[in-house]
């Protein structure tokens, strides 16, 4: 009895809750501000800053541009302007802030305080404080990378960040990007791959671009835009979920009568908590100069996207560290929690971070920009070909970038692309590619007006391509979208695998281009060579149907196509000298970060799995068993008292066996994940296999028991909350 009042407390106290309105947000003296008023107003950028001459900004770019060493000079007066701009808005310390191979962002915190030679306290950052960090860094993951013996790591400025001011609790913090490498220089962290590998990617797309005689492009930048999907649930519930709290999904847990089935919650209208939660965490992401730009609700009930402006990739990396971070302090204010977590329930859609990528030159161009007649931009649909010859070409690798045992439980669900890796490039590009292998020419559509039949409505362009929702990759007009990276992830590593691999195709590319040219064929010649050969060789791994079907399962089998099913399938890709030597010739990564990344990865999988398997244990021997054997008690006492009276048993006597059955084999299994989990062995990629192949499984089923036993079980008897209080009660 008491614990239903309790449960129903909880509920009341869920419902009752009141939208948390901030009554200056976004007001100065009572007065609206425009977003252009305040944005950026957290970011420190040395590029735009006012108390630096344009000279000094404009030699440090260059020196940026051809990775030259930066005057002293100019870093110190750079620093001192940061460190009055910081202490101006209130900071007190700064912190060199680096993404560590654990999956979140992570700092040490100095004041800026100094004292003189007469110890009078002053503010000072210094050119070498800027420069260069030594957080004693011997607990961060490093897969063997460091001995403890020599386990200093370092922090390097990243001049192309800006820095950022982060308000939290009592006061200000100024942030400084910076990657973190080892004593010998080896990466650990997520950044430093990244920045290679967009540097490089530039050098080939500028040689390709000279080499067909654009000579005005210098630099090629790779843009990107990551969707970031997440929930929302009262934090009434969440810590009243041990599986919540460990793990950040749920272990177990009986589907509401009502899920997705009607799609009412996509695009649905935001309830007045959660676009309150919304607009503040928009107007965070404005200051911090974060360019928010859709919101809304996903498919799952509880479920929300929210998405920003493209840019380029370094920055839209550390963007998106930023906003799940924000995401889950506002969440708190709001009293809500957000679960990151690629698969928080199970039976209804997960969560994922379409990554959207495509590359833009110096002078502005969308290098795939069809532009109206594709079928003439020879330029266009070879950068396209290239970048479906290089998802072929490392397709394996691309699966192993956004595997991780959450992600597991989403690709090949419901809602997410299988761990099939193919390319979707749409019907108009699908048929000119065709064209040109037949060596036809490509006749355009001639309808490209949409028509919606309702005069009313401006008539739309209709787009290049149909919104094919079942591809991992997906050309969706003038741009590819990598859909089956994973919410929580950082977005660095699939950008930094995914940029190398269309180098390696490009810099070959640029081989056959210029060995054409030799021969005196033409620049046009030359591309659909290179168009041609990249179609031809990767036409398996373009798919244009449905993705989340069976038959393409069977279909995929018979083209061939690599279908790593689990994390520790995908893992062991890393340490093949073969499929990641064009990691090591572009530099991207050294043989030795590689194996840093693997060592990481299986120990990370298999740490949060066997947590996962604990706290599952825990929460059958703390609450499903005990409410059941409370609820058979009840049942118990029913049935010798209709045995005394004399009366008909029935309804008590069928519940108490079907209860018993799945309690008897509950327990049963349970016992075996027990004894499984005392006799795991040593070796970690051993254990990872073992862990992918028989203890997911039978956590697996041992999660429907549990549901089994929560749907016989009444109501007041059944103490965690329900997915119906964490999907529906907000
Ligand atoms: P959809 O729901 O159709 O995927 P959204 O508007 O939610 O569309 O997200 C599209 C994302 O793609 C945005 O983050 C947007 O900035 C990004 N994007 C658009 N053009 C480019 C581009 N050229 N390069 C990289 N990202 C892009
Ligand atoms: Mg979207």
């Amino acid at each position: 009895m008491s614990d239903n009042l309790q449960k129903n407390n909880l509920r009341r106290v869920v419902v009752d809750r009141k939208p948390r309105i901030i009554e200056g947000l976004a007001k100065l003296h009572g007065k609206h501000l425009k977003i252009s008023d305040y944005y950026g107003e957290n970011v420190f950028d040395f590029r735009v800053v006012k108390g630096l001459s344009e000279k000094i900004k404009r030699e440090m770019l260059e020196c940026i541009r051809a990775g030259m060493v930066i005057p002293r000079e100019y870093v110190d007066l750079v620093a001192d302007a940061a460190k009055e701009w910081a202490i101006g808005k209130g900071a007190t310390h700064f912190c060199h802030w680096f993404q560590p191979l654990t999956g979140y962002s992570a700092e040490k915190q100095d004041s800026f305080l100094t004292l003189t030679k007469d110890n009078g306290p002053i503010e000072e950052l210094s050119a070498s404080a800027l420069i260069q960090g030594e957080p004693d860094a011997s607990s961060f993951p490093h897969g063997g990378a460091r001995t403890t013996f020599e386990a200093r790591g370092y922090t390097i400025w990243d001049l192309t960040s800006p820095m950022f001011l982060r308000e939290e609790g009592n006061g200000k913090i100024l942030c400084i990007p910076t990657a973190f490498v080892s004593y010998n220089g080896e990466a650990l962290d997520v950044k430093t791959p990244l920045l290679r590998s967009v540097s490089k990617l530039s050098e080939e797309a500028v040689k390709f671009f000279n080499l067909v005689g654009d000579m005005d492009v210098n630099h090629v930048t790779v843009t990107c835009g990551a969707e970031q999907e997440y929930f929302l649930i009262d934090k009434a519930f969440y810590y009243e979920r041990p599986d919540l709290v460990m793990t950040g999904r749920t272990l177990l847990g009986s589907m509401a009568a009502k899920n997705q089935q009607l799609s009412d919650h996509y695009f649905g209208q935001v309830t007045e908590r959660v676009i309150a939660f919304m607009q503040e965490l928009d107007h965070e992401m404005y200051r911090l100069g974060i360019p928010s730009k859709t919101r809304h609700n996903e498919v799952a009930p509880g479920q929300f996207e929210v998405a920003q402006i493209f840019r380029d990739a370094n920055l839209a990396s550390d963007n998106n560290q930023i906003v799940m971070a924000l995401i889950g302090n506002i969440a708190e204010k709001h009293d809500m929690v957000a679960l990151l977590h690629e698969k928080p329930f199970s039976g209804i859609n997960g969560s994922g971070k379409h990554l959207n990528w495509s590359l833009s030159d110096n002078l502005g161009r969308n290098l795939l920009d069809p532009g109206d007649e594709p079928q003439r931009n020879h330029v266009f649909l070879a950068i396209c070909s290239i970048v479906v010859e290089a998802f072929n070409r490392h397709s394996e690798l691309l699966r192993t970038s956004i595997a991780t045992h959450g992600n597991d439980h989403r690709l090949g669900g419901h809602e997410a692309p299988p761990s099939i890796m193919s390319v979707f490039l749409g019907e108009t590009l699908d048929k000119i590619y065709k064209s040109i292998l037949k060596g036809d020419t490509f006749k355009p559509l001639d309808n490209n007006q949409l028509d919606l039949r309702a005069n009313q409505l401006a008539s739309l362009l209709k787009d290049n391509t149909d919104r094919n929702r079942t591809s991992p990759f997906a050309f969706t007009g003038n741009r590819f979208e990598f859909r089956a990276v994973g919410s929580s992830q950082p977005i660095g590593f699939p950008l930094s695998i995914l940029n190398a691999a269309v180098t390696d195709v490009l810099k070959q590319s640029c081989e056959i281009i210029e060995k054409e040219l030799n021969t005196g064929k033409k620049v046009d010649d030359a591309l659909l060579t290179v168009i041609r050969g990249w179609m031809e060789n990767s036409s398996k791994v373009v798919f244009n149907g449905d993705g989340y079907s069976d038959d393409w399962v069977k279909e995929a089998g018979i083209r061939g196509l690599p279908n790593l099913k689990t994390s520790a399938d995908a893992y062991p890709v890393l340490t093949d000298g073969q499929k990641t030597s064009f990691l090591v010739e572009t530099g991207v990564f050294s043989r030795k970060e590689l194996e840093t990344r693997y060592n990481v990865l299986v120990e990370r999988y298999n740490t949060c799995r066997l947590i996962e398997f604990k706290t599952m244990v825990s929460m059958i021997d703390q609450y499903v068993i005990p409410s059941g054997i409370q609820y058979k008690k009840g049942l118990l006492d029913i049935l010798k008292l209709q045995d005394e009276l004399e009366v008909d048993r029935c309804v008590e006597f069928d519940i108490y066996c079907k209860l018993t059955g799945y309690m008897d084999e509950l327990h049963r299994k349970t016992c075996d994940l027990k004894k499984e989990l005392a006799e795991m062995v040593e070796d970690e990629s051993k254990r990872s296999f073992h862990v992918a192949h028989k203890l997911v499984p039978l956590s697996e089923q041992i999660a429907c028991l549990c549901d089994s036993v929560e749907d016989v079980i009444p109501d007041e008897l059944w103490k965690l909350p329900k997915y119906f209080d964490m999907l529906f009660l907000r």
